[in-house]
């Protein structure tokens, strides 16, 4: 198969480089990512100002861009031959679990191939680092293989977080639902050298709600997590109730 890979960690991310040598042995693989970190980037792209891209080694692409834009120009004109026929992204270092699944780059490459109708698979590594890549390597390489026996639903992708420890003591894989995580008061709040307050954003864990067939629960509980979320963001339950309204 002809594979696109990108992330959001930059063109130089172990875990990217650990993902190439994952597939690149069975599969036509092509890079396009970029230039530095974007996590957090979210789906976001750049209309605004230009995108330049520079062919860092062969077939190895770096866009002073996010991670949609890399996907996005891959799919649409900057590849020659044909079109990739799978997207992954990562493999990422740390954690897309529950809600911080809305403010990924990783998961917003997979949604950028799916919006453009490649199957697409997001692969995040549950850690903090030291990072050990190869057990995720191997795994992404698997499932390459079964997505392209099988194909994936319309509209659909994967996002797989794998735990970090070694191989041996992964318990399994399990197909899991999106949970639900939070952050309280993980805001800092400081005085610059200028005597100006200034906030920063994260530190602190994430609390999540033990639900029992979520990814945070199989993460936490040393399974791989995989997860196949859709596009439509449409909440069925409440689309019903609420053709009750009157407007
Ligand atoms: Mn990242």
């Amino acid at each position: 198969m002809k594979i696109l890979l990108s992330n959001d960690d930059g063109v130089h991310s172990a875990g990217l480089k650990a993902l190439h040598d994952a597939l690149s042995d069975e599969h036509e693989v092509v890079v396009v990512a970029p230039d530095r970190e974007r996590s957090a980037a979210g789906h976001s792209l750049t209309l605004h100002h230009p995108l330049r891209v520079v062919e860092v080694s062969q077939r190895w692409f770096s866009v002073d861009g996010t991670p949609t834009d890399c996907v996005h120009l891959a799919l649409n004109g900057l590849l020659s031959g044909p079109k990739p026929e799978l997207v992954v992204a990562g493999i990422n270092m740390g954690a897309n679990l529950g809600s911080d699944i809305t403010y990924s780059g990783t998961v917003a490459a997979a949604f950028e191939g799916t919006l453009s109708g490649v199957p697409s698979i997001a692969v995040s590594l549950v850690s903090r680092g030291p990072f050990e890549f190869a057990p995720a390597a191997t795994f992404s390489a698997r499932l390459v293989g079964e997505v392209a026996r099988r194909g994936l639903p319309e509209d659909t992708l994967l996002n797989v977080n794998v735990p970090d420890l070694p191989g041996d003591r992964i318990r399994g894989v399990r197909v899991t639902r999106q949970g639900k995580s939070f952050y309280g008061e993980a805001i800092v709040e400081k005085v610059d050298p200028r005597g100006r307050k200034y906030f920063w954003i994260g530190g602190g864990d994430a609390e999540w709600a033990r639900e029992g067939d979520t990814d945070l629960d199989a993460a936490h509980e040393g399974f791989i997590s995989v997860t196949p979320l859709h596009l439509d963001l449409t909440n069925e339950a409440a689309h019903q109730a609420m053709s009750e309204w009157s407007f």
